[in-house]
C-alpha cells in the first residue's frame, strides 16, 4: 500500500496544486475512504474561481476540494463500524457536511443543521489534521459525524455518484415546492441538476414538466424528454418567457432555476410563476446581483422564493435507492470519468468554458485513463 495519499489543493482561485499527504491513522471513531468517484458540479467552478462569498462555514483555501464523494470504506473504528453499519470493503455514498457529534441535530442524522458546526468535505482547511478533507484525492477521512450510506457495487462509480444531483433534483423539484399532480413545473438549466429536476418533479406527479436550454444543449434537451419532460425549449431561440408562457399555456405553478452564472433568470421566474406560484433558486450566480427585479410582481402574484443550496439526509437517501434500482438511464447523463492529473480539465469542461464540449455530469476518478477533451 502506498505510504502517501496524492490529492489536489486549491492554494487560491485558479490554482490547483497536486500534493502529497501521509495517511492518517483512524481511531475508534473514524474511518478512510478510498475515493472511487467524486462528482462536481457547478460550485466546484465557482470555488475554483474564487466566486463564492466569505462564509462562516467555509475555508475558502488552502483546501481540498470536492465535496461529492463516493467510495469504498478502506479502515474503519470499531465504534464508527457500529455506528455507520458498514464494514470495511463497502461502497458508501457520503454527505458532504460533516456535524461536531454532539448536538441534537447531529444525533437526528443532520449534521447541516447542527448549531456549533461541523464542517464541510471540500471546504475545510487542508492545514486541520488529519489533512484528507476533500474528495479530489486518492483517498478521503471519514470524520465521526460523517452521514454516509451503503450502495451496490455494480454500478459504475460515475453513474453512482450522480446520488448528488439526482437528491437535488428530487428536493428540489418536488419536496422543496410541494409539487402535487395539479402543478405544471418549469425547470430553467439543462445541466445536471436540471434535468434530475426532471425526474423529481415527474415522479411528485406533475401536470406538466418543461425545461429550458441552451442553443448548445439539444442532446440534454432530448435526454430530458427521455426522462419525462413533456416540452423544452431553446431559450436563445426568441424570448425565454413567452416560449415558456406558450409551451405552458400561461405559466407554471412551479418555477425551478438551476442556471448558473445568470441572475436575470429570477426575473424570468417571476415572469413564469402564476398566482401564488412557488420559486426555487438553486443555481448560484457567482455573487452577480439581478437587475431590476420586479418586486411588485412578487407581492401581486404573492410568490414564494425559496433558495435551496442542500438536500436531507432522507431525499439524499432516496436518490441512492432511486440509481440502484434502475428505472431511469442514468448512465445516459455521466459523459465522463477523469483522473485526478485532470480535475482542472475536469472543472473548465463542466462549466462550459472548452469550445465544443457540453457534458453533462462529470466525475473525478483517481486512476481513470486520461481523457482526451477534444474527442468528448
Ligand atoms: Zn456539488
Ligand atoms: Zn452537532
Amino acid at each position: 500500500m502506498a505510504p502517501t495519499v496524492r490529492a489536489r489543493v486549491l492554494v487560491k482561485p485558479r490554482t490547483l496544486e497536486a500534493r502529497e499527504f501521509a495517511r492518517p491513522t483512524i481511531g475508534r471513531d473514524d474511518g478512510l475512504l478510498r475515493i472511487e468517484a467524486c462528482g462536481i458540479c457547478g460550485s466546484d467552478y465557482e470555488q475554483y474561481e474564487g466566486a463564492q462569498p466569505a462564509h462562516q462555514d467555509y475555508t475558502p483555501y488552502p483546501v481540498i476540494p470536492g465535496h461529492e464523494p463516493l467510495g469504498v470504506i478502506e479502515e474503519l473504528g470499531t465504534r464508527a463500524r457500529q455506528r455507520w453499519g458498514v464494514k470495511e470493503g463497502d461502497r458508501v455514498a457520503v454527505r458532504s457536511g460533516y456535524g461536531c457529534g454532539k448536538c441534537e441535530a447531529c444525533a437526528r442524522g443532520e449534521p447541516m443543521a447542527c448549531p456549533r458546526r461541523g464542517g464541510t468535505y471540500g471546504y475545510t482547511d487542508v492545514g486541520k489534521p488529519p489533512y484528507l478533507w476533500g474528495g479530489y484525492a486518492e483517498q478521503m477521512y471519514l470524520s465521526p459525524h460523517t452521514v454516509l450510506k451503503k450502495m451496490d457495487p455494480k454500478i459504475p462509480a460515475g453513474v453512482a455518484v450522480l446520488f448528488n444531483p439526482l437528491a437535488a433534483g428530487l428536493s428540489w423539484a418536488a419536496a422543496v415546492p410541494r409539487t402535487g399532480p395539479g402543478d405544471r413545473v418549469v425547470i430553467l438549466g439543462a445541466g445536471q441538476r436540471g434535468l434530475c429536476a426532471v425526474i423529481g418533479a415527474r415522479a411528485a406527479g406533475a401536470r406538466q414538466v418543461v425545461i429550458t436550454g441552451l442553443g448548445r444543449d439539444a442532446a440534454k434537451l432530448a435526454l430530458a424528454r427521455e426522462l419525462g419532460a413533456d416540452a423544452t425549449v431553446n431559450a436563445e431561440a426568441g424570448d425565454v418567457v413567452a416560449q415558456v408562457r406558450e409551451a405552458t399555456g400561461g405559466g407554471a405553478e412551479v418555477v425551478v432555476d438551476t442556471t448558473p452564472y445568470a441572475p436575470q433568470s429570477l426575473n424570468h421566474a417571476i415572469a413564469i410563476a402564476v398566482r401564488k406560484g412557488r420559486i426555487v433558486v438553486a443555481g448560484l450566480k457567482g455573487m452577480q446581483p439581478a437587475k431590476e427585479l420586479p418586486v411588485d410582481d412578487v407581492i401581486y402574484k404573492e410568490l414564494t422564493i425559496r433558495g435551496v443550496l442542500s438536500m436531507p439526509v432522507d431525499v439524499t437517501f432516496q436518490a441512492i435507492e432511486l440509481i440502484e434500482a434502475g428505472r431511469y438511464p442514468f448512465e445516459k447523463m455521466h459523459t465522463s470519468s477523469l483522473p485526478l492529473e485532470q480535475a482542472e480539465d475536469a472543472i473548465h469542461m463542466l462549466a462550459g468554458k472548452i469550445p465544443g464540449v457540453n457534458p453533462i455530469h462529470l466525475a473525478i476518478v483517481p486512476g481513470a485513463p486520461r481523457v482526451d477533451w477534444r474527442n468528448t
